[in-house]
């Protein structure tokens, strides 16, 4: 097999149920650390939305709140590490999500020798997921993230990062399909957690507090596992 992913510094991942805050804190680690946020999450919505053959097969999928095959993610995982940006060393957000997906990560980074500074578990209370994810929105302009309750913008309808306008929630952010999102969480992707344990690279992390609190704890946690 041909070799796509070339020397990356750090490998980060980020693991947790939806809500979590993957995205929020892998943009921040992004930003504080000069690392690439790559979510298959993200990607998937981009191909849905550009119409391409692997998002005509996905859409179903994710709007159900299932998760889409092992194939189809590792295939896009691997094309994303390819391309050079990723040279500066990854944050892992909502990849992997099974074991299947765990084995190809660790067999592509054998590939080049790499290994993976930490897992990070964001550990937080089911209950309070449905609320966090029913709220949340984001700018369409840069991405950054916001929240009814939680989180607004400092001035109304403006985004504070880029001074947008246009918001927008995701489609697969609705009660009946953050169950079974949660579902599949704690069935296909809970599991990682031993094995990230078995290999000596699982953080955890109480992710219950407020984004700063979270942020800071991550931050010394990582700066360590980079060392
Ligand atoms: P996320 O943005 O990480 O919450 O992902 C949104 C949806 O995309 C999930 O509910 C899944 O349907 C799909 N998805 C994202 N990442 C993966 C993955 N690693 N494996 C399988 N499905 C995924």
């Amino acid at each position: 097999m041909e070799s796509v992913v070339k020397t990356i510094p750090s490998v980060l991942i980020l693991l947790g149920p939806p809500g979590a805050g993957k995205g929020t804190q892998a943009r921040m680690l992004e930003e504080e650390f000069g690392l690439v946020q790559l979510s298959t999450g993200d990607l998937l919505r981009a191909a849905v939305a550009a119409g391409t053959e692997t998002g005509q097969k996905a859409k179903a999928v994710m709007d159900a709140g299932d998760l889409v095959s092992d194939d189809i993610v590792i295939a896009i995982l691997r094309d994303r590490l390819g391309e050079p940006d990723c040279a500066r060393g990854v944050i892992l957000d909502g990849f992997p999500r099974t074991t299947v997906q765990a084995e190809a990560l660790d067999d592509l980074l054998a590939e080049t020798g790499q290994k993976i500074n930490a897992a990070v578990s964001l550990e937080v209370d089911d209950a309070a997921m449905v609320a966090r994810i029913s709220g949340r929105y984001t700018c369409a302009g840069c991405g950054e993230g916001y929240h009814d309750r939680f989180k607004q913008p400092q001035r109304t309808g403006m985004c504070d990062k880029c001074g947008g306008a246009d918001f927008k929630r995701r489609a697969d952010d609705n009660a009946e399909t953050v169950a079974q999102r949660l579902q599949a969480y704690h069935a296909q992707t809970a599991p990682l957690i031993t094995y990230y344990d078995s290999k000596d690279v699982l953080q955890r992390i109480d992710a219950m507090g407020d984004i700063a609190a979270i942020a800071t704890d991550l931050t010394a946690m990582v700066e360590k596992s980079m060392t």
